[in-house]
């Protein structure tokens, strides 16, 4: 479904994804973690050509992305993204934010769209906060706006970049929650965060990066097994 072989980027004289390789079956939800500097927000979005790698091949839904630079577009409308400062539009309220790439990108009439975004924010148990601002809504509100709106698209995959970490302790878990249950429903994705209760209830794989590098990817059962590498093991002890 989405293959990531070889992959190296580089800016100017800095490596920072070195000969990257894996694979994401239709369904599966990817967790990946690692230090600071890593570069797994890279890889990330290299996978939907924010950032063009330098070489190595990625593969999505049976196609080679990097062939055409000029497919980006029609890529990304297949993949949602959702990041850790949310980016959504200050002037738009909640359901506005949802509408808007439906009407532009995917042709829905204003009265569809209305619909569809008012369905997305039931999904993710915010349907009271339509007419709210983003100012107007907490933090995880807000990230659960983005999820919907990421949604609305019908992304066939999820990158999800730290989508918790600028949160408070106890809005992390809604927007977990809905993460999960996405998952469970058969999205697809590929989520950095350092959220290991999540990784053991959503994960069906955790990929460990250090220095660019892909130095684990195991399964949840043999990760949460205990068996994993050294170095793995080491920043699991620290981050948790
Ligand atoms: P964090 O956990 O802090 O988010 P990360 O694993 O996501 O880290 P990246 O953001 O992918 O790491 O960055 C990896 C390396 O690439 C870092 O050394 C960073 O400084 C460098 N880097 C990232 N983007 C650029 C850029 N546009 N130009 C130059 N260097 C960059
Ligand atoms: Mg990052």
């Amino acid at each position: 479904f989405l293959e990531v072989t070889g992959v190296n980027k580089s800016f100017g004289p800095l490596q920072v994804l070195k000969e990257c390789s894996f694979s994401v079956n239709k369904g599966e939800t990817v967790v990946l973690i690692g230090p600071s500097g890593s570069g797994k927000s890279t890889l990330l979005r290299c996978i939907n050509l924010l950032e063009p790698p330098s070489d190595g091949s990625i593969r999505f839904q049976g196609k080679e992305i990097t062939e055409d630079l000029r497919n980006a577009d029609k890529l990304r409308a297949q993949i949602g993204m959702v990041f850790q400062n949310f980016e959504l539009f200050q002037h738009l309220n909640a359901v506005e934010n949802i509408m808007l790439a439906p009407m532009k990108v995917l042709g829905y009439s204003r009265h569809d769209a209305h619909d569809l975004a008012v369905e997305l924010l039931k999904k993710v148990h915010i349907p009271d906060r339509a007419d709210h601002l983003p100012d107007e809504l907490s933090g995880g509100q807000q990230q659960r706006v983005a999820i919907a709106r990421a949604l609305a698209m019908k992304p066939k995959l999820m990158l999800y970049d730290e989508p918790t970490s600028a949160l408070d302790p106890e809005m992390i878990r809604e927007v977990l929650d809905v993460m999960t249950e996405l998952s469970a429903d058969g999205m697809t994705s590929v989520c950095v965060t350092h959220e290991m209760g999540f990784a053991r209830r959503a994960a069906d794989r955790i990929i460990f990066m250090e220095q660019g590098s892909i130095i684990e990817n195991a399964s949840s059962d043999v990760f949460f097994g205990g068996e994993v590498s050294p170095r793995a093991q080491q920043f699991l002890n620290q981050i948790l």
